[in-house]
């Protein structure tokens, strides 16, 4: 199985435009979604729920999910051990040859999910576009990655067969963010599914209607319904209850870093009738740098700095937060950026001119404004155009002083940090300095510099001379460490050994005399 990466649209030509425009349009006449809740081949919805309000318009309801709970769970883990070993026992190459089914299925629902995911998220359409391959890309890519890594391998000695083989651990239950819904959701199911696990799925509840969108493809491709379940809902009920099952023997998580950490204390414990050791898979947060040389081309800076900082509106792991730059650049950088910062264009995704939306919901809104009033004397630049109404953070360039806290917690939001340094080694420290240590870049032309950087920087992904967010599968596996995670490097060759357990069968083939009632 070759793999190749999903082709992004070009949006600068009008039929492709148009195209899109017309699922994008559709989707406000049949909100509200209601989302339900899949055990098995069973689909209910339940009497409360999730609400979750346009960022744009937020008058506007998107979607009401219905909220499982631990008997739903029960029900589904009931189910998984029932069907699971039939699903195990699938030849490797029939499980891949479905994962590349999964991936069809999402190509030919591509403007529908894309849109859904957009009136979820207020995500730029270029940037869903992206996102959108990426998750064709996970399933294409660990379907490759299974058929090639994880069949059997014989050494066969005079006398002595020996194979090691590879088998799924057995309940994953993947825990996902809202801010990547379609490409993080696909690929955090994809992996445990086509190694031969059993998935129990808990979206992030502001963006169950995309995910379930994207379930659904699973499904019809023929994934099974009982080793694939859709458990919908808030994170401090199901997402706990998934975590401390005793069935459960692997947690994917992807999200923030206090929900990882009590994540991994509580997997810790072992429950009643537990009879595994939970792995738990934490991806996180990230707080990163941006180290920009003497000799930086300024231009390149500028679109990097832009794109990684304030692209889906600073809500990536991955988001430039600190910038660290040369006293020798320092003023005509500063200068540039705020002049391109003035000329972004705010406001709802539905419009293509517009390269900056709205922040997810009410409660990160408020929080950044929060933020923004905190910061407001250290304030040095600001996008000042951007609609009134909706959840709008303009881009906002600070000069903090080297206690704050804008230099070390995670913001999540188009508001970036910059610092003057004196030499390139100070960014290095710098840059360093901090919890995290997931994404990091380097704008330099001096050779030795990036040699240098790539030798000290301590960082998971490292970018030299361009934007340090938009990681592509197989180019760029990702993961972070430090406190940003566990280093499981979505994309990448390693990531599929994190779902099975490596197996030993030895026999030894020098027979001792036969058996007469064996022998037919
Ligand atoms: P979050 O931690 O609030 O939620 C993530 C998921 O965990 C959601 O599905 C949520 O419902 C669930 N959850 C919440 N409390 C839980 C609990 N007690 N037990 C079990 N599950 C629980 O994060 P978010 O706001 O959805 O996403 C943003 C965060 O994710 C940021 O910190 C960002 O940096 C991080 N992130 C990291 C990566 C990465 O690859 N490192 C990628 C994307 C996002």
């Amino acid at each position: 199985m070759e793999f190749k990466n999903e082709t992004i649209r070009d949006f600068s030509i009008e039929k492709e435009r148009n195209a899109i425009r017309l699922a994008l349009n559709s989707i406000e006449k049949v909100l509200p979604f209601t989302i339900p809740i899949s055990i098995g081949n069973t689909q209910k919805f339940s009497t409360n729920h999730f609400v979750h309000k346009n960022p744009w318009s937020p008058e506007i309801v998107v979607s009401k999910v219905s909220l499982s709970n631990a008997l739903d769970l029960e029900e589904a883990i009931k189910i998984s051990k029932k069907r699971g070993n039939l699903w195990k026992e699938r030849p490797q190459e029939e499980r891949s040859a479905l994962l590349m089914k999964v991936a069809e299925k999402l190509v030919s629902k591509k403007d529908w999910i894309l849109s859904v995911c957009i009136w979820e998220t207020g995500k730029h359409i270029t940037e869903a576009e992206i996102e959108f391959a990426e998750a064709v890309d996970f399933c294409r890519y660990y379907a490759a990655v299974a058929n090639d890594q994880m069949l059997p391998k014989n050494i066969n000695l005079l006398g002595e067969d020996n194979l090691y083989y590879y088998q799924p651990k057995g309940i994953v239950a993947s825990i996902s963010p809202w801010n990547f819904p379609m490409a993080i959701f696909t690929g955090m199911c994809a992996a445990p599914l086509v190694t031969g696990n059993v998935v129990l799925t808990k979206p992030a509840e502001e963006t169950s209607a995309t995910a379930y969108e994207i379930t659904k493809c699973f499904w019809e491709a023929g994934i099974p319904k009982e080793v694939f379940h859709f458990l919908p809902g808030l994170g401090s009920e199901i997402g706990e209850a998934m975590v401390t099952h005793s069935e459960v023997s692997v947690i994917n998580f992807t999200g923030s870093r206090d929900v990882g950490l009590s994540i991994v204390r509580l997997a810790s414990q072992i429950s009643p009738g537990q009879r595994s050791i939970k792995k738990v898979i934490c991806e996180l947060g990230g707080k990163n740098a941006m180290v920009v040389d003497a000799d930086a081309d300024l231009d390149v800076a500028v679109q990097a700095i832009l794109s990684s900082a304030f692209g889906f509106q600073g809500q990536k792991c991955s988001a430039l937060s600190r910038l660290y730059v040369h006293n020798d650049c320092f003023k005509k950088l500063k200068e540039r950026l705020m002049a391109s910062m003035e000329d972004l264009l705010v406001g709802s995704p539905l419009d293509f001119e517009n390269r900056i939306g709205p922040v997810i919901h009410e409660e990160s809104y408020l929080r950044l404004l929060r933020l923004q009033k905190e910061n407001e004397s250290f304030l040095t630049g600001i996008t000042t155009q951007y609609p009134k109404d909706g959840f709008y953070i303009p881009p906002s360039l600070y000069e903090p002083p080297p206690d704050s806290s804008m230099w070390s917690s995670e913001i999540f939001g188009p508001l970036l940090s910059m610092k003057k340094i004196s030499s390139f080694q100070e960014g290095i420290e710098l840059a360093n300095d901090s919890d995290y240590a997931l994404t990091c870049g380097v704008i330099s032309r001096n050779p030795k510099h990036v040699q240098e950087a790539k030798l000290k920087i301590d960082a998971g992904n490292l970018y030299i001379n361009r934007g340090i967010t938009g990681a592509i599968v197989n180019r760029q596996p990702f993961g972070g460490g430090k406190l940003s995670g566990t280093g499981a490097k979505a994309g990448g060759p390693d990531y599929l050994h994190l779902f099975v357990e490596g197996k030993t069968f030895t026999e030894n083939t020098m027979r001792q005399g036969f058996s007469r009632d064996t022998i037919q």
